[in-house]
């Protein structure tokens, strides 16, 4: 696999260095990701830019077709099975936008590497870490190519100070399980591990 060459088109470096690049937008559970993707890809809609946003088919908490945050601002998108379509349903664009990108699969950093090197800005949001605290799907990938990663923070809930850890308050072990508010809660390292340690207890009581 080589992503940097086989492009012979005369004017594709000055495309590229017109406005390809990756930014991820990453974070626990109601850190305001995809508020923060909205609010790029609305910016970029300001100034008349084409844009094509995607998210997984495995997302279907709110609207087939609309990215959704919690407060309801919301966008229209496709959805999509694979990375791969993402590529497909590119052309003509100039910004890509990707919701939820944890749930899509491992060829999505390499999808976003391509888009940026024929000069396509490509917005992606998603969950860093599962309520487990383990790299979730793709990010860690795209984090590691991105051009710009951002970061953002939920509040504790328990002590008010920034949450990077979404913990799950139902017992279910699957990874994928989605986010209504009720079964998840934003925490602090600390109050993370304590919250798992109460939930181990718990666990050890019923048996
Ligand atoms: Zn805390």
């Amino acid at each position: 696999m080589d992503l940097f060459k086989d492009n012979n088109q005369s004017n594709y470096i000055e495309q590229v260095r017109r406005r390809g690049r990756i930014e991820v937008i990453c974070g626990s559970m109601f850190s305001g990701k995809t508020e923060e993707l909205i609010r790029r890809l609305k910016r970029a809609k300001f100034a008349r830019q084409r844009i094509e946003i995607f998210k997984p088919s495995i997302d279907i908490r709110y609207s087939d077709t609309d990215v959704v945050s919690h407060d309801s601002h919301s966008i229209s998108c496709t959805v999509v099975d694979s990375s791969a379509s993402i590529l497909l349903c590119s052309s003509e664009t100039d910004v890509v936008g990707i919701d939820e990108a944890q749930f899509l699969d491992k060829g999505l950093a390499e999808v976003c590497i391509q888009l940026a090197n024929n000069g396509v800005r490509v917005i992606v949001a998603g969950l860093d870490m599962d309520y487990k605290g383990i790299p979730f799907g793709p990010m860690p990938d795209l984090c590691a190519v991105a051009d710009e990663v951002t970061k953002v923070h939920a509040v504790c809930v328990r002590c008010g100070d920034l949450a990077a850890f979404s913990h799950r308050t139902v017992a279910d072990q699957k990874q994928v399980l989605l986010g209504e508010t009720s079964e998840y809660e934003p925490l602090c390292r600390a109050c993370y591990l304590e919250a798992i340690e109460e939930d181990k207890m718990k666990r050890e009581d019923k048996d």
